[in-house]
């Protein structure tokens, strides 16, 4: 009797068992239908027309897209876009629009590094649309195409705790019963980070032969070299992937007189790391000695200078120095430059083109004109060293919409003598200012 009773008492627990499990998966596919649904109910409203993508670049960890939406309405109240990820609520982020003959045109930030922030990404599909609001309380939706010839934007975030995700922003075709709609999605998942991508490289500046300034029996290049290796050990420990250009000796011989567009130059280098940031390393000379003093920070003009401003400002604590006494119309705040070519530069550049018998760049006043800078952002910073000038190799990245923001430090005057007191006696101080802008900047945001 007390068998046949265990027997039954087992039974019922089974049953609870699989009742419970059939619940369970019931609600689970019932949220994952309706979230589908929900998707489909949005591609159901979304107009006819569509708003289409004109740019889309990412720059360090931001992505900024610019797009046309062809709204006629008369009196339209808002315009947003619409981040909608399955299985999470729908996340809004503001641009700025304009009215032209057509509609409107709009863009989601004035500076590169600012925009939709690509490390909050985690495991999930966004789909993306322009939302307008108008009339009382009225909304449409339009679907992204794609204008650009861009590829997709591969991104890995940044490695905290020993984990990264992918992220990758490209445009899909939905397929709804009788329309298929071009649309533009974000995808993110877990991933380990591939062999050859990276999350900082620091660029030592100069080598080989190119020993950059020197003075009282110092060598820019040398310096640079142990200042950077210091750095990247400091960086591994934070638990970072970290890429050097250079590390001395084995390349000596051919670093400095190779073009730093070959194919295993800094630039190129630079291109296929995928990082997110570089950091280059330099020592500043000027004509007369002891002149001038002090921490140089030369970044893109149209960025968020906190980064900036940050490196410079823990350089001259950690490092006891000063801000550079440099007075240029690029100076944007303590220490902080955003060098641009100048009039007379892009005329000698068109000059340059003419007698070389290639097509002129197309170079702006708000070129970058420090090529670490430049050419190591792609499009978002204007980079141009394509191979029509036979004198360079050529930037394998020139045209890519993925950028790696670029820092370039001039820790101090090399012919200054309490700079290079400073730059010789207290070379941790210099490292740690470095290290702690990284860790407050780039990896606790
Ligand atoms: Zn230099």
């Amino acid at each position: 009797m007390k068998r046949v009773l265990m027997i039954f008492v087992k039974i019922i627990v089974v049953l609870i068992a699989i009742i419970g499990g059939i619940i369970a998966i019931m609600f689970g596919l019932n949220e994952f239908v309706f979230n589908r649904e929900s998707i489909k109910s949005i591609f159901e409203k979304v107009e006819d027309e569509q708003a289409s993508v004109t740019k889309y670049i990412a720059y360090g960890t931001h992505l900024n897209i610019e797009g046309e939406i062809p709204e006629k309405t008369e009196e339209i109240r808002d315009i947003n876009l619409v981040l909608i990820p399955l299985n999470k609520s729908e996340v809004e982020i503001n641009v700025k629009y304009e009215e032209t003959e057509n509609g409107y045109k709009f863009h989601t930030s004035d500076l590169l590094n600012k925009g939709i922030n690509l490390e909050e990404f985690s495991k999930s599909k966004y789909y993306i649309f322009a939302k307008v609001e108008y009339g009382k309380n009225k909304k449409k939706y339009y679907s992204l195409g794609n204008k650009t010839d861009y590829k997709n934007i591969e991104y890995y975030t940044i490695t905290r705790e020993n984990t990264n995700n992918k992220v990758v922003v490209k445009f899909d075709v939905y397929d709804l019963d009788d329309r298929d709609i071009e649309y533009m999605q974000i995808e993110a998942r877990k991933s380990k980070l591939p062999k050859d991508v990276y999350d900082i490289v620091i660029d030592p500046g100069h080598g080989g032969s190119d020993t950059g300034a020197e003075y009282g029996g110092y060598r820019e290049a040398d310096l640079t070299l142990e200042y950077s290796q210091k750095v990247k050990e400091e960086l591994e420990k934070l638990g970072l992937k970290v890429l050097i250009t250079r590390t001395g000796n084995e390349n000596e011989e051919t670093f400095g007189t190779h073009s730093v567009y070959d194919e295993d130059g800094r630039v190129n280098l630079v291109g296929k790391s995928k990082a997110k940031y570089v950091i280059s390393i330099h020592l500043n000379s000027i004509t007369e000695e002891n002149s001038e003093s002090g921490v140089e920070v030369y970044t893109a003009p149209n960025i968020d200078f906190k980064i900036a401003k940050t490196f410079s400002k823990n350089i001259v604590e950690y490092a006891k120095t000063n801000y550079s006494t440099l007075t240029a119309t690029y100076g944007k705040m303590d220490g902080v430059y955003a060098r641009t070519f100048k009039d007379w530069e892009i005329e000698d550049s068109i000059n340059d083109a003419n007698s070389g018998g290639y097509e002129p760049y197309n170079i702006t006043e708000n070129t970058p004109y420090l090529y670490m800078i430049r050419e190591t952002g792609g499009i978002a910073t204007g980079a141009y060293v394509d191979g029509r000038n036979k004198e360079y190799g050529k930037n394998n990245y020139y045209n890519s919409n993925i950028g790696v923001e670029a820092y370039l430090l001039e820790l101090g005057y090399l012919n200054n003598d309490e700079n290079l007191k400073s730059l010789i006696e207290n070379k941790d101080g210099y490292v740690k200012g470095i290290v702690e802008t990284v860790k407050q900047e780039m990896l606790e945001n």
